[in-house]
């Protein structure tokens, strides 16, 4: 078409979840979902080639299971690759050929649809079956059918992120933590998501990962093509499709600006986070894995105040051993000594689904058998942490604490197995330390207002916001659509962290928050004044809160807590908050527009 080839600036705005500006090639990712699977009638001539298409489609996923084949037998061994040979038989079954064949000759069928039928049927008729080995045979028929219709669509399949050949910008309707964590940051400049919300999994590992990325954006997949232009905003969740030269030219600016707003923040990294009046603060990070440990060291946080350890469970065919842990462990405590690493135990379901592990689909997976739920079940997979935890001890630096701790029962059952492991490595004689400190994550509300009682049997308390905040306000931390109702600075939430900093003060221990509302540099006053005492947060964070906290007066924060606490409205409470911080330190809010 000889239109004019100008291309036109769009922007779409979303939710800014992790910092920085990037440009480059779109690459759509799309789960072929059912209802994105084109169905349409071939006409007689085009028969042929309807099915030629199919055979290809078929060669190129053989192709690609072989080589995923190859990487897990060279990474994990023969044994866990020969789980894609049942991939590769479903390819051949003659019955599943000519069945598709048929269709689309007879019923002249486009080959997606005619596909995607039949192993639907194929995959509901096994997963029906009294067999177990059938039974498993149907996840094998979904996953094989996935790619296959991947493939036959043109579309990269999300879980295909590590073979990407270029760096691009990703669109996907929505990436899962683990795929997330699988990112090569060479290849993915950026990404964007139609679903997602600032406490998502995803969201808090591309800010691990420092990749810029905006979420939220309803339709954005569908609205992208492989190849087009687009820039990231990071900061303010935009979009911009065909940038102009005019918007490239602000962008600089921008990135420039907050290039010297970074360098002098690092300037002050190496310097204590206490108060103008004299309050020393604990400012550490947030890891998911022992790669984190120079970001850590370079953004100058006094060790770990989380460390997520799931992530050592997850993109791998098995759960990692008693020893990979203890390495994990250990490798983190020593290399950071002597500044404290929190552990914390394993916190799966949610978002952070295992395959490996057997747990069933559930309704609401949030409120279901996750994280301390499931370790005081799966003992042996509790108790085999546990004693990594407690061996990598030794180092002299390390706390534990559980995650998702909603009464006194499961932490009495948790403290309980602690002994238990604690008395097994004392009769073999396997150091430990003795003075380890086990705290208790408060991110149920019945948590939070039991707090007392969890006092008397914890070293600290660590606040877990993102799950306090989504438990008391029932706004689920991954909905893009009720993510406006997500609000931090509700009354509510200040009553519960207050209540929880009282119980602490009252049995003689700190509280800290882990939670991400303690990296929004507005809030941090606020929440030194609410008597928080460490802030655990995104490496990427740390000089921003440090800078903050340093330019605090606690006096001021504590004023500034009290009329907060008396307050009705979280708006008026966000509006204090923030205008407060701005005062201290006014060049952090400068760029809070486009
Ligand atoms: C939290 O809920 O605030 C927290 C730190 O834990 P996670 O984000 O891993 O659920
Ligand atoms: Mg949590």
């Amino acid at each position: 078409m000889p239109a004019s080839r100008k291309k036109t600036e769009r922007i779409f705005r979303g939710i800014p979840v992790s910092a920085g500006v990037c440009r480059g090639k779109v690459r759509v990712l799309v789960d072929p979902k059912d209802d994105a699977i084109p169905r349409y009638a071939v006409a007689d001539e085009d028969l042929e080639k309807e099915l030629k298409r199919l055979d290809r489609g078929l060669a190129e996923t053989r192709k690609e299971i072989l080589e995923v084949q190859r990487q897990v037998a060279s990474t994990l061994g023969v044994k866990d690759a020969s789980i894609f040979d049942a991939h590769l038989l479903v390819l051949e079954d003659p019955t599943l050929i000519e069945e598709v064949t048929r269709r689309i000759q007879q019923d002249k069928l486009n080959a997606e649809s005619a596909f995607h039928e039949f192993a639907e049927k194929y995959a509901s008729t096994l997963s029906e079956s009294e067999d177990e080995y059938l039974r498993e045979r149907a996840g094998d028929m979904r996953d094989v059918s996935s790619r296959i219709l991947a493939n036959l669509m043109g579309k990269r399949r999300p879980s295909s992120l590590k073979d990407l050949s270029e760096p691009c910008i990703l669109v996907s309707h929505d990436l899962t933590p683990s795929q997330t964590a699988m990112m090569d940051k060479r290849m993915v400049l950026g990404f964007v998501t139609d679903a997602g919300s600032r406490t998502s999994h995803t969201a808090i590992l591309a800010r691990s990962l420092r990749i810029a990325a905006v979420v939220g954006l309803s339709t954005i997949s569908q609205e992208l093509g492989n190849g087009q232009e687009v820039l990231i905003d990071g900061y303010n969740g935009l979009v911009v499709l065909n940038p102009t030269d005019q918007t490239l030219f602000e962008y600089g600016q921008i990135v420039r600006r907050h290039a010297s707003l970074e360098e002098s923040l690092r300037e002050g990294k190496d310097k204590a986070a206490t108060t103008r009046d004299g309050f020393r603060i604990a400012l550490s990070a947030n890891i998911e894995s022992p790669d984190d440990i120079e970001s850590v060291k370079s953004s100058g946080a006094e060790g770990v105040g989380l460390f997520r350890t799931e992530y050592l469970f997850i993109n791998r065919q098995k759960p990692p051993t008693e020893e990979e842990q203890y390495d994990a462990y250990h490798k983190v405590a020593v290399a950071l000594h002597p500044c404290p690493v929190i552990i914390r135990t394993l916190d799966l379901g949610g978002d952070k689904i295992l395959s490996h592990l057997n747990v069933p689909q559930e309704m609401n997976p949030f409120l279901g058998w996750r994280a301390i739920r499931f370790c005081l079940e799966e003992k042996e997979i509790f108790r085999a942490q546990l004693r990594a935890i407690l061996r990598a001890s030794v180092a002299g630096n390390v706390k534990m604490m559980y995650p998702m701790i909603s009464g006194l029962d499961e932490l009495l059952q948790a403290n309980g197995l602690v002994d238990e492991v604690r008395a097994e490595l004392r009769a073999k004689g396997t150091p430990f330390d003795e003075k380890l400190e086990v705290g208790s994550m408060i991110e149920i509300p019945s948590a939070a207002l039991a707090s007392d009682a969890l006092a008397k049997r914890s070293c600290f308390f660590s606040l877990g916001t993102n799950d306090l905040i989504q438990y008391s306000m029932a706004v689920d931390r991954l909905n893009e659509k009720i993510a406006h109702l997500y609000e931090p600075t509700h009354p509510a939430i200040l009553r519960l962290i207050h209540t929880t900093v009282q119980a602490g003060k009252r049995r003689g221990i700190w509280t800290g928050i882990c939670g991400e509302m303690g990296s929004d540099p507005q809030l941090t006053p606020l929440l030194l004044g609410l008597g928080i005492t460490e802030f655990s947060v995104a490496s990427s964070a740390v000089p921003t809160i440090k800078y903050l906290i340093r330019q605090t007066t606690m006096s001021e924060a504590v004023a500034l807590a009290e009329a907060a606490l008396e307050c009705e409205s979280g708006a008026e409470i966000l509006e204090r908050s923030r205008s407060y911080a701005r005062k201290i330190a006014p060049t952090l809010f400068e760029d809070d527009k486009v």
